[in-house]
């Protein structure tokens, strides 16, 4: 049995902590903020319980299946039939089945084929490697033509990823495609998922877990450096003092390893440094009023400044019935809109949901949020793979992993429970 020492109570370091416990390890979890959970947590939006960050599950998230399973909740998961909007050029269109795309005005027969037939075998391929070393522009300019790219996609990406638009690897934007393409009731139908009582459900149950098996779970309490002696982990050091380890595994998001690691190689330390990450502020707003009957709705219009609107109540509904839409604005910290005011985002939000939908007004609103995220989203770029250190570095003892380690996945709660158990695992190896 070891003594492990946990870094962050995300989803990724409680699954990791929770697994470390039923193999037998004694098992602290060190988190910096004052709730467990991450990306993942809820809020209180004016009386509703939310994640702050939208959350839905894929019929392919089995390692979250697995987990529910194993804390007595394979009940817990809700499925409902969602869809999909394009909003191009002033106008709403259907989306995500053959009949939406043949009805699609903005391109020709050829064209429509040619993207129908990559979104298809995208969905069916278990795997893609030829993808690695290429660019997203370059993969459907290549399978479907300059003009869909034009039309579908690069209002998208560049709201997405600004100056890092051109160089986001091929395979990773596969994977997404495919995750949720795979998620369907049948051709025509798209099926997504939500836990019962939201992420927060997942996050209390670990939490309530780790705590009864004798894990310790300490909130407010930031690792402030890995200290290594022989080229061995020998413990962690926060402000309030030492927790001496055999074993640490560390799920902080790479860009804040910086003086974690001042007792790591250089090499290592700048291998972490090279990863790129962009931020997020979220805007959210509870409605009196539904915006559109979609889920999720995908906006390239120039006149528009975001890229796109998710209608959460079109899958999990508000409990009094309200409407609740989830507007993400991606941008590296250092783009001068990261320090606009809240006030400017939610203003500019309502204008885009009116240009959708004019019948919203502004006296529908009941309440506004926005979340902020420093590191959100990580960028990988063509030859991510070979970027990324080992898992298990080579400092005896020590895993380090966040997001971006499972690539060419994105990130996805299902992903960072599978990573953390697999982190686990390997202690005892
Ligand atoms: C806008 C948005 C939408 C998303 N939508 C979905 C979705 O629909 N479906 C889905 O499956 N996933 C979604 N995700 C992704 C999902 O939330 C993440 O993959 C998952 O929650 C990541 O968990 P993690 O533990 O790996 O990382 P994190 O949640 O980032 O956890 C890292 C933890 O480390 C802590 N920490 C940082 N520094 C220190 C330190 N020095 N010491 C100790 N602790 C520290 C942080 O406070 C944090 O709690 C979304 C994410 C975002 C941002």
């Amino acid at each position: 049995m070891s003594k492990v020492v946990v870094l962050g109570a995300g989803i990724m370091g409680l699954a990791a902590a929770h697994r470390a416990l039923t193999l037998g390890h004694e098992v602290t979890l060190l988190e910096a903020a004052s709730e467990p959970g991450g990306m993942a947590a809820h809020f209180d939006f004016d009386g509703l319980s939310i994640e702050r960050f939208y959350h839905f599950v894929c019929k392919s998230d089995t390692p979250t299946f697995d987990l529910l399973a194993e804390l007595g909740m394979d009940d817990a998961m809700r499925w409902r039939s969602t869809s999909m909007g394009y909003f191009v050029e002033g106008a709403l269109h259907k989306w995500g089945d053959p009949f939406a795309l043949l009805r699609f005005p903005h391109l020709n027969l050829v064209d429509k084929f040619r993207y129908g037939l990559l979104m298809f075998i995208s969905t069916r391929r278990d795997a893609w490697p030829a993808l690695e070393d290429v660019n997203t522009r370059a993969w459907i300019e290549a399978w479907c033509g300059k003009t869909v790219y034009a039309k579908l996609w690069k209002r998208l990406l560049d709201l997405k990823f600004h100056e890092y638009a051109d160089d986001i690897s091929a395979q990773w934007t596969w994977a997404r495609i495919r995750r949720v393409g795979r998620s369907r009731k049948s051709l025509l139908q798209e099926e997504l998922g939500y836990i019962e009582g939201g992420s927060q459900t997942l996050v209390d149950a670990l939490t309530t877990s780790i705590t009864k098996s004798g894990g310790a779970v300490k909130l407010r309490e930031p690792a402030a450096r890995v200290l290594i002696s022989d080229g061995k982990v020998i413990g962690v050091r926060t402000p309030n003092g030492d927790y001496p380890a055999d074993a640490v595994v560390s799920t902080v998001p790479t860009p804040l390893l910086g003086s974690l690691l001042a007792e790591a190689p250089d090499g290592l330390r700048t291998r972490y440094e090279a990863i790129q990450n962009i931020g997020v502020v979220c805007v959210v707003l509870k409605l009196r009023r539904s915006v559109t009957p979609h889920f999720w709705v995908n906006i390239v219009d120039p006149a528009l400044p975001i890229l796109g609107i998710i209608e959460f109540t079109n899958l999990r509904q508000a409990p009094t019935g309200e409407t609740v839409v989830y507007v993400p604005y991606y941008m590296p910290l250092q783009n001068p809109a990261w320090r606009r005011t809240n006030d400017d985002f939610v203003d500019e939000v309502l204008e885009a949901i009116r240009a959708i939908n004019p019948a919203v007004q502004r006296g529908d609103v009941i309440a506004t949020y926005v979340g902020r995220l420093k590191h959100a989203q990580p960028v990988c770029p063509p030859g991510f793979k070979a970027l990324l250190p080992p898992v298990q570095t080579e400092v005896c003892g020590l895993q380090i992993a966040d997001t971006c380690f499972y690539y060419p996945e994105d990130r996805g709660v299902a992903e960072s429970i599978r990573l953390g158990r697999d982190m686990a695992a390997h202690l005892s190896a």
